[in-house]
């Protein structure tokens, strides 16, 4: 297999005629030229190595020439599903000349891992793609929207620009006491990494309260970093900014090394990852949960107060389920809320269609509608209306605002999107709240 591009030409033999052996009779046989011309050395000529050479330079980007060629990775992509695009078509493009640093296919993976999962060769665009638009950062060609992004993330600590002092303010009207560790920094047994999406947006904060009634329902002891909670940035890893995701990972690992907690619990897949798989490869080992891993064991206790009458369908995220194997806990969750019944999607599990946040693809909208046919949460709300479900459940802080808003741009407006902890919490409610 060549390496690092560097192709050696093979050798052609041409002789007049050659003498084999036979392996049965022991006679030697006389071959003539003719034989050996048909077994001829063939060199392609008609691309050359240097575009596989200058990306498998970067660490990284060793992968992208292994690529042979079956085309398994195509039909999976979920890009490709809304474009042209999948491993074998920007291996193809590299190998006649596409220069993959400047040109917006760079930008339009999402790191969703299907094509990863199938792959023969182990052409691995998790990797090769943060390489590559590591490289690209230097640039001019970085969409502006994500550039935005990346300064917000260096300047706030978070993608939504927002305050630090406003991290917590979701918690001021849960409904029950948040603790906060900065002013009560006893030994907690969980600490509740919020992440961005759950402590700044709308809807994301939503979800936030309805945890924090259900985890103290629950009676577990539990508690947020507030103020001095920062992103943990794997999404902005995966979009190249690798800099900005190692002062993340001191600065995190300087916060929770004040605290005494036993676990880490984590709405955000991304989060979730980052914590099981880049802080251990950095020397900080955490016992690491996502919030459904958390409650999924303590399903019986919980006391419900009425049935919700609702047909389901549910999408996994690919960072809690084809990046890190976790399938069963939210369904364990959604098949316990009474008078839910779920539906599944024929894309779902290992085979589950991105909703295009991955990647760095959450800031990247305007970028991705401007090169494919449909945005890839338009997509999967049509494949989720299909089902005739009347909820839309996740369990990743990107995907409620994103569903919600392709479910209004394909006229799906009646199909309703909730991370399951809402669900949780409004089964437990008595409805006199107005819930
Ligand atoms: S599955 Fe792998 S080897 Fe096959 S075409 Fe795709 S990238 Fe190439
Ligand atoms: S990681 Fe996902 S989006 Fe990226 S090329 Fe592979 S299948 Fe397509």
């Amino acid at each position: 297999m060549p390496v690092g591009g560097r192709k050696v030409a093979p050798v052609a033999v041409e002789k007049e005629t050659a003498t084999v052996t036979s392996t049965i009779s022991g006679r030697e046989v006389e071959l003539t030229a003719r034989w050996n011309r048909m077994f001829e050395p063939r060199v392609l000529t008609n691309y050359g190595p240097e575009g596989f050479a200058a990306i498998a330079a970067l660490p990284g980007g060793e992968s992208l020439e292994w690529c042979y060629g079956c085309g398994k990775c195509v039909p999976v992509c979920p890009v490709d599903m809304v474009g042209d695009y999948g491993p074998r078509k920007l291996h193809r493009k590299v190998q006649t000349g596409t220069e993959l640093l400047t040109d917006a296919d760079l930008w339009l993976c999402t790191a969703c891992g299907n094509c990863l999962r199938v792959c023969p060769k182990q052409v691995d665009m998790l990797a090769i793609m943060p390489a590559v638009r590591e490289a690209a950062l230097s640039g001019s060609t970085v969409p502006a929207e994500l550039q935005d992004v990346f300064e917000k993330t260096f300047r706030q600590g978070n993608a939504l620009g927002q305050s630090q002092r406003r991290r917590a303010q979701w918690a001021d009207s849960a409904g029950v006491p948040v603790r906060i560790l900065a002013k009560n920094p006893a030994p907690v047994d969980v600490l509740l990494y919020v992440e961005d999406y759950w402590s700044f947006h709308p809807r994301g904060q939503d979800a936030a309260r309805a945890f924090a009634r259900v985890a103290t329902a629950l009676g577990i002891d539990w508690a947020i970093l507030g103020a001095e909670e920062k992103t943990l940035g794997d999404s902005q890893r995966l979009a190249g900014e690798k800099g900005l995701f190692e002062a993340l990972v001191e600065d995190a690992a300087t916060t929770l090394a004040k605290y005494d907690f036993q676990r880490i619990v984590t709405p955000d897949p991304h989060a979730f990852n980052a914590l099981v798989k880049e802080y251990p490869a950095r020397g900080h080992s955490y016992d690491a949960l996502h919030y459904t891993q958390l409650l999924a064991p303590l399903v019986g206790q919980i006391r419900w107060t009425r049935e919700l009458d609702l047909k389901v369908t549910f999408h996994d995220p690919c960072y809690l389920g084809r990046q890190n194997g976790e399938y069963e806990a939210p369904r364990t969750l959604i098949e316990a809320i009474p008078g839910v019944q779920l539906v599944e999607m024929d894309r779902c599990r290992q085979n589950g269609y991105c909703c295009g946040g991955g990647g760095g693809g959450m800031w990247l909208d305007s970028f991705t509608g401007d090169h494919t046919t449909e945005r890839l949460s338009e997509r999967r709300v049509r494949e989720a209306a299909q089902t005739g479900a009347d909820v839309l459940v996740v369990c990743c802080p990107y995907e409620v605002s994103r569903f919600t808003d392709a479910a209004k741009a394909t006229g799906h407006e009646d199909l309703r999107v909730c991370d399951i902890i809402e669900l949780i919490d409004e089964a437990m409610r008595d409805g006199t709240d107005g819930v």
